[in-house]
């Protein structure tokens, strides 16, 4: 597979971000900008997407931002108040949301597929790509199947193949590289522009299990920039008489510097507002953290009541949890961090730019689908050796320990006696050549095969690893077509025991081999014995006495040798005896053929009488 580009739709930015020898990166714009607002608006019914459209390049009835919040929903969804503070133009039903721009009605899944349309290009020049088709899309926790599903198509709108849909926090922690740890709890705290999200993490051998979400789908770095503007306007209309709340013009200039004012605040204790004013006068004011803090205050609060209901579902306390990772660019505000940090008793993980952590995982999640990564695929190769049960309990091998997986191995078995009908499937796995060494996974019966002699029943074994691990075992008798199978999950052994089970292979291999020399000489010896017998009996009035008492002789000595514990001794005794009944052999397939011969000219003879009678 080709690269596999990680995408973090979010409501406020989005990012495309992908993995190089060093690590995972964000792809940044021509002008070496990374987020791209996730504002879609329209000049003339033509899209104009990100920096330009938040910028006013495109009228307020027709600049759509925060779409994220349509997808996969009715407009009925929504309540009235809400919708009616939109400065865009939406239109909808019990079933579905559509936005209006001149004739064209566009619904979320379009203008999100633009926002993806233009990350897909930003990644295709940078990458040097003609075409960039697959990718990895994050999404909320708490989203369920309409808005993943709505998220999927709106990828595959803007041409790309979505391999996967990933929780948002699973990528902060894949970005985190939490998935290390064998196990532990993770809270993931978002704040982002519009909205804050917190979600509690199980993670477990290298699984991510969402425990619990919360959130407010309206508290973010917007509501603190509201404050802020509110503030501001109040100033002006006291200290200069201009109420300027309904000039629209003006609202998003003193919006803007308050934003900037918030974001200075994150690393300055003090920060300058200057503003032109329309009369020509100016504001300028210093604005300090501490007052800032004060107007924040409220804000902070209101993420902990859904950051300890989220504690409360999963049925935690803040102590248990081992880790706690920052997303979203309003956790860069030092009282955010400080109430976070409070909150769960540790110190969160701000290491890595709290907008990109989400798309960095993204990017890690991309390069394992696309067989990158390979160290963190619990599973590139079988820990152990997989096998059958054959004759006397030994292991016979199917596919060696350390095999790639996804891999298949045959083998073609028959059966011991005559009119069998069924044969026992013992599926093994380990290193010891005896199977009461090794771990049974799983035992079945191929049951139906038609009665015919030993040996003739063509039974054939596949062995199946797919590429999760799972091995799927099939048998089928090929004469009459009978077929069963079975699926078995060899791979749950912890690191130790695989270590355990290796050792002591390694140790007894030299036992181990000369016992399994000594159970198929034995095996051997068993299939002589009644054929050895069946002989003496039948040539015991037509054999030269003396070719007959060798034999006897020959076979006695084959039981001594069975009995002690040389599978050399026992090999001997197997070709002494093959020696001393060979002309005893030859004899009686003499006779059978001499008879054969003879009944088949009877019949020559009848079938030509035959024939001339009806001639004649
Ligand atoms: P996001 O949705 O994660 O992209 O977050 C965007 C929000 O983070 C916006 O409200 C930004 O104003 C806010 N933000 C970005 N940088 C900072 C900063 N340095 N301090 C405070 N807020 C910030």
């Amino acid at each position: 597979m080709g690269k596999v580009i990680g995408i973090d739709l979010g409501t406020t930015n989005s990012l495309v971000a992908w993995m190089n020898k060093d690590g995972p990166q964000i792809v940044p714009d021509e002008q070496g900008i990374g987020l791209l607002p996730s504002i879609v608006g329209f000049a003339e019914g033509k899209p104009v997407v990100g920096l330009a459209a938040r910028n006013g390049a495109t009228s307020a009835a027709q600049t759509f931002f925060s779409v994220k919040r349509f997808m996969g929903k009715a407009l009925s969804d929504f309540d009235a108040a809400e919708l009616a503070r939109l400065p865009y133009a939406i239109d909808g039903d019990s079933r579905s949301v559509r936005f209006p721009v001149g004739s064209t009605n566009y619904t979320p899944v379009q203008i999100s597929a633009m926002i993806l349309a233009t990350l897909k290009k930003r990644a295709e020049r940078f990458l040097g790509e003609f075409i960039l088709k697959d990718a990895v899309i994050t999404v909320p926790a708490y989203f369920n199947d309409a808005q993943r599903q709505a998220t999927r198509d709106a990828g595959e709108m803007a041409g790309l193949d979505v391999l996967r849909i990933v929780n948002e926090p699973t990528a902060a922690a894949l970005a985190y590289g939490l998935d290390k740890r064998n196990q532990g709890i993770i809270a993931v705290y978002d704040l982002g522009g519009g909205t804050f999200d917190i979600s509690i993490l199980r993670l477990e051998n290298g699984v991510f299990e969402v425990l619990a979400t919360a959130g407010d789908n309206h508290l973010g770095g917007d509501n603190i920039d509201d404050r802020l503007t509110a503030l501001l306007l109040t100033e002006i209309q006291e200290t200069h008489g201009f109420d300027l709340s309904t000039d629209r013009e003006f609202l998003v200039k003193i919006r803007r510097i308050a934003e900037q004012a918030k974001k200075d605040l994150s690393y300055a204790e003090a920060t300058r507002l200057l503003l032109e004013l329309p009369d020509g006068k100016r504001l300028d004011q210093i604005l300090t953290r501490t007052e800032f803090e004060k107007i924040l205050e409220p804000l902070v609060q209101r993420t902990l009541g859904p950051s300890q209901q989220a504690l409360k579902d999963a049925g935690l306390s803040p102590a248990q949890i081992d880790e706690v990772v920052l997303v979203g660019g309003s956790t860069r505000i030092p009282l955010v961090r400080k109430a976070v940090a409070e909150l769960f008793g540790r110190k969160p993980h701000d290491e890595l730019n709290p907008d990109e952590v989400v798309a960095l995982g993204a990017a890690i999640q991309a390069d394992i689908l696309a067989g990158g990564t390979t160290e963190m695929l619990l599973l590139d190769v079988t820990p152990l050796s997989l096998g059958l049960e054959t004759m006397g309990g030994v292991m016979e091998r199917l596919i060696d320990r350390n095999a790639t997986i996804p891999c298949r191995a045959k083998e073609t078995f028959t059966t011991a006696v005559d009119n069998q009908t069924g044969i026992d499937i013992h599926v093994l796995q380990g290193e010891r050549e005896l199977v009461s060494d090794n771990r049974s996974l799983a035992r079945f019966k191929l049951a139906g095969i038609p009665p015919m002699p030993a040996g003739m029943a063509k039974v054939e074994i596949i062995f199946l690893i797919d590429a999760d691990g799972i091995l799927n075992v099939s048998a089928s008798e090929l004469r009459s077509g009978v077929a069963t199978s079975v699926t078995v999950k060899p791979s749950y052994l912890s690191d130790d025991d695989i270590a355990d089970i290796l050792d002591a292979s390694f140790e007894n291999a030299e036992t181990d081999i000369q016992q399994r020399q000594l159970i198929e000489a034995r095996v051997e010896a068993e299939r002589r014995f009644p054929k050895a017998e069946e002989l003496l009996t039948e040539m015991s009035e037509v054999g030269a006495p003396e070719t007959l008492e060798a034999a006897q002789k020959a076979l006695e000595a084959l039981r001594i040798a069975y009995t002690q514990e040389n599978h050399l001794g026992i090999r001997d005794a197997i070709d002494a005896l093959e020696l001393a009944a060979e002309p005893l052999v030859a004899q009686r397939m003499n006779e059978a053929v001499g008879s054969a011969l003879r009944n088949r000219s009877t019949d020559d003879i009848l079938a030509k009488v035959e024939q001339a009678r009806l001639q004649g």
